[in-house]
């Protein structure tokens, strides 16, 4: 059995279970202050603990950026977020102390919904995929070759600068650092800057959603210019809005000029780019397969036999 937690901007999702079939029934929270959020969440793990008995791992699909480097001195720490009163907290601090033996793996909710749908939905069988919401943030996460992809950080393709659509929108963008970044032009508090109303209360097929669709497509154009990944999965609130993905595979075939032999048409962007298979619990079960990798995890160790052998043969042919 392992724990799940999906610590998301405005709520937090709890569960148990081992994949989609046996996931428990979910538990979800308000994202509140960071003290009072992380013992709400302990409460929910240990009723999953008194109804199932002990996990094996706990799994933190967290929203960024954070500290993912386990060497790292800051590891779990919520580092320049705008949201003031997480920064600088380390969400594996309270976990750590309520479960001093459980193994605790993190990465970023996108990281982290990009493993699960490897492992279970739409990314099945392949090397390199990416995983993008759009939904209160914008955000994008990839599995290369049965992992998670960190670097010094983790990737923020949300932030992505993109060409204005036309001449004609001028929305100055909402994201705090860069202003009209892609998340700051897209996301779902920016649909309600633009209109005035509530992203959920504008029509399916209002003119905003296509134009949605259109600045998407330059994330899907530059993420397949970058990394070539087999599949592009999308997920959140206005991600999964069809009238948002038609428009982006539109878009996207446009964009891509005829470059790609491989994507010579719609049919094959739609094949390319598709909707999340565990939709919206591809966050929480994100959660679940990275804490399934705790036991792969530990006994990961540098190939020292074979680099020791590499090392010979160099010393060899250098003398
Ligand atoms: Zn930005």
């Amino acid at each position: 059995m392992y724990f799940g937690i999906e610590l998301g901007g405005t709520k937090v999702v709890v569960a148990a279970g081992l994949s989609p079939e046996t996931l428990s029934p979910l538990i979800r929270l308000p994202t509140g202050d960071p003290r009072s959020t992380m013992a709400a969440t302990i409460a929910a793990l240990r009723e999953f603990e008194a109804r199932y008995g002990p996990c094996q791992a706990i799994g933190v699909a967290s929203f960024g950026p954070i500290r993912l480097d386990p060497r790292a001195l800051d590891h779990g720490t919520i580092l320049d977020t705008p949201k003031l009163a997480w920064r600088d907290f380390n969400v594996l601090a309270p976990l750590r102390e309520a479960f001093p033996h459980i193994p605790l793996v993190l990465d970023t909710d996108v990281n982290g919904a990009a493993l699960a749908e490897a492992r279970w939905g739409a990314g099945q069988g392949l090397d390199v995929l990416a995983y993008v919401t759009v939904g209160t943030g914008v955000g994008a996460g990839f599995f290369a070759h049965g992992r998670p992809l960190h670097g010094f950080l983790h990737p923020e393709a949300g932030h992505m600068l993109v060409r204005r659509d036309g001449a004609q929108d001028q929305f100055a963008g909402i994201c705090p650092n860069h202003g009209d970044c892609l998340e700051g032009l897209i996301c779902g508090p920016s649909v309600e800057r633009r209109l005035g109303i509530k992203g959920e209360a504008v029509a399916d097929d209002h003119a905003v959603w296509e134009q949605i669709g259109r600045y998407l497509a330059q994330l899907f154009h530059n993420l397949t210019v970058i990394a070539a990944p087999q599949r592009i999965i999308v997920g959140g609130g206005v991600g999964l809005k069809s009238s948002v993905l038609d428009s982006a595979h539109r878009a996207y075939v446009d964009l891509l000029g005829g470059y790609y032999r491989d994507i010579p048409d719609l049919a094959a962007a739609q094949e390319l780019i598709v909707p999340a298979a565990l939709s919206d619990r591809a966050g929480v079960l994100g959660a679940i397969a990275l804490a399934e990798t705790a036991s792969v995890q530990a006994p990961q160790s540098p190939p020292w036999p074979q680099w020791r052998d590499a090392q010979d043969v160099l010393e060899r042919q250098d003398g």
